[in-house]
């Protein structure tokens, strides 16, 4: 179910009204639902029960403390892409050995701390990679664990931005390559190869390409059986899409069925594979455990009519949420407090000096200034990617708990913007 629906005509996070949150705690503001959270959560580690899997949490997606804690404490692993985010994951009382490394451009600091810290795996994505990392661990007379991010060349038929599988990403070892660099890990005497992985792209809303992907690591997986290099895990990587309220698009896969398929087939050939060694899932999934669990709240400052379009002039702004501008991602629009009367059709942009500062077009609404917005299923890529271009403080992030309501972090000033800053003499 949604934790966000509208009660007596007002748009509610739980049981508590939106506006008594603008009130209180002025906007824009990010305002997330608890209960929407661990329900999003549990579906994956239901589906998980019972079997050796774990889900890693792509952070990414949002790395407010409070979010990470109560997904640790449901026994969430962490995906992380810098050093930065393992601090977090610590800070919020994580458990390094449930943490994975991926991304393309890991610093010898970032490996020497998530070493030291224990983490789980490293996703290395590249040739250099693992001798850097065979090097880094070698001087600290470790051996890391590794697994090899292979680039099933699988059409995810995604947003170009966001398809990460096929050959001309930058993601990845390609699938033709990736015999050689296994056999190239296996030979670097401080690294243990321990698993494969991919991602091949975000918001899907089919899981067939996800199959198509599995398909192809469980054939790789087999041919490093025969030469003798055994692999401990499988890591299916994120993904899974979540509805935006995009007319036309299809609902998205149900976590559970794309999860009871994915292990079906892993078990059909698990009872088949090399010595019967079993095999661990891994997954990554970042915006189906968060994107539906926020809005994002949002005051209209003017109505601006024009000859060619009308402009409802919001305080939230591109540097808040960055979807609509660096995607062109279509991002749901609803009125607090609706009204009655007609409708015009408005772009809702916000005051940031860009003609791309634009966080929906051409909506038709009935609107006043000073009336809320909210934009629906903002949890993902929202916080996580906002700015303070045009010295705007970030916005104020609370977390609702049926009636309760806690600021899990404070709206930024701007003497703190300029803090770090220094002129010369
Ligand atoms: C971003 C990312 C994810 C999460 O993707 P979602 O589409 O949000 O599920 C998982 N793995 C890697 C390597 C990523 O970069």
């Amino acid at each position: 179910m949604s934790h966000f629906s509208y009660q007596d005509g007002v748009l509610h996070a739980e049981s508590t009204a939106l506006p008594k949150i603008a009130e209180a705690f002025g906007t824009p503001a990010y305002v997330y639902s608890k209960a929407a959270l661990l329900e999003n959560f549990a579906a994956y580690a239901d589906a998980c029960r019972g079997r050796d899997a774990l889900v890693c949490y792509a952070m990414k997606a949002n790395s407010n403390l409070a979010i990470l804690d109560l997904l640790a404490r449901e026994g969430a692993g962490f995906d992380i892409v810098s050093g930065g985010e393992l601090l977090r994951v610590i800070a919020a009382g994580g458990d390094p050995n449930k943490v994975i490394f991926s991304g393309v451009g890991k610093t010898e600091a970032e490996m020497r701390l998530a070493l030291d810290k224990g983490i789980l795996c490293f996703n290395v994505e590249s040739i250099p990679e693992l001798h850097r990392l065979n090097e880094v661990a070698g001087s600290m007379g470790k051996r890391a664990p590794v697994s090899l991010r292979v680039n099933p060349n699988v059409d995810a038929k995604t947003h170009p931005y966001i398809a990460t599988g096929l050959k001309a990403n930058k993601f990845g070892v390609a699938f033709d390559d990736a015999l050689d660099t296994y056999r190239t890990a296996a030979a670097l005497p401080h690294l243990d190869v321990v698993g494969i992985d991919c991602h091949i792209g975000s918001q899907l809303l089919d899981d067939a390409p996800l199959l198509e992907a599995l398909d192809k690591l469980i054939e790789l997986i087999d041919t490093l059986d025969t030469e003798g290099i055994h692999l401990h895990h499988l890591d299916i990587g994120g993904g899974l899409g979540v509805d935006y309220g995009v007319a036309g698009d299809k609902a998205p896969v149900p976590v559970g069925d794309y999860l009871g398929r994915l292990f079906a087939r892993i078990d059909a050939w698990g009872a088949g594979r090399d010595g019967g060694r079993p095999i661990k899932v891994i997954f990554e999934p970042g915006r189906s455990i968060v994107a539906n669990t926020g809005v994002l709240v949002t005051k209209v400052e003017f109505l601006k009519p024009g000859v060619e379009k009308n402009f409802c002039i919001i305080d939230a702004a591109m540097n808040d949420m960055m979807r609509p501008t660096l995607y062109g991602a279509w991002m749901d629009m609803q009125p607090v407090v609706p009204r009655e009367g007609e409708k015009a059709v408005y772009d809702i942009v916000g005051p940031v000096c860009e003609s791309g500062d634009w966080l929906a077009r051409e909506r038709a609404l009935a609107v006043e200034p000073g009336d809320l917005l909210a934009m629906l299923s903002a949890g993902a890529y929202g916080m996580t990617m906002a700015s303070n271009y045009n010295t705007r403080g970030r916005a104020v992030e609370v977390m609702v708990d049926g009636e309760q309501v806690h600021v899990i972090r404070q709206r930024e000033n701007p003497a703190e913007l300029f803090a770090l800053e220094s002129m010369i003499k």
